[in-house]
């Protein structure tokens, strides 16, 4: 499924867990970042195989290795928090430093991920959970930047060994996305 988004994956392994979450709540999925994997759970018991859940999660994914890229202080990792922040202010149209900590900004970005990931583009605005609103001018303006940070992540992932820190772990997500499916 993961080949048809219309947004860069990584080139770094993720496991995918068919299966409720490890809380025993039944979201539709869920993302725990780990030392050397990220770990996303799909619960089909709560219909969370579908497209969306998946490109929920793997936005997740996504700004997590991007965290860790930065946190490794790969050579040309700067771009991580600066287009970070071009991305949330086109989101919530003001941004501070404290804005990409929170959790609105990594869901309504997970959210992002996933439209840019499934919708070429869009007619309309669109909206989500954790209050998620997508114009077509923002998706025109967002989805580029994913592409661009993909492209950037390779590269800086090439350039020489990472320093020895460990990655931080601390992306912990449980999503319900939408309505629960019994
Ligand atoms: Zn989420």
């Amino acid at each position: 499924m993961v080949e048809t988004f219309l947004v860069p994956t990584l080139s770094h392994p993720v496991r995918i867990v068919i299966g409720a979450c490890p809380d025993g709540y039944p979201s539709q999925g869920c993302h725990a970042s780990g030392r050397r994997m990220d770990t996303i759970w799909l619960n089909p018991a709560s219909g969370g195989l579908d497209t969306e859940t998946t490109a929920h999660e793997m936005g997740h994914v996504f700004e997590s290795y991007m965290w860790n890229l930065r946190w490794e202080h790969r050579p040309g990792s700067e771009f991580v928090p600066k287009t970070f922040g071009r991305i949330a202010s086109v989101l919530f149209g003001e941004f501070n430093s404290s804005t990409l900590e929170t959790e609105v900004w990594s869901e309504q970005f997970a959210e992002s991920y996933s439209a840019c990931a499934r919708l070429p583009e869009l007619s309309e605005t669109i909206t989500g959970f954790y209050g998620f609103q997508m114009s077509p001018e923002q998706h025109d303006l967002i989805c580029p930047m994913i592409d661009e940070m993909g492209q950037r992540y390779e590269e800086a992932s090439m350039v020489g060994e990472a320093e020895s820190d460990s990655p931080r772990v601390r992306f912990r997500r449980n999503d319900t996305i939408g309505p629960l499916k019994p």
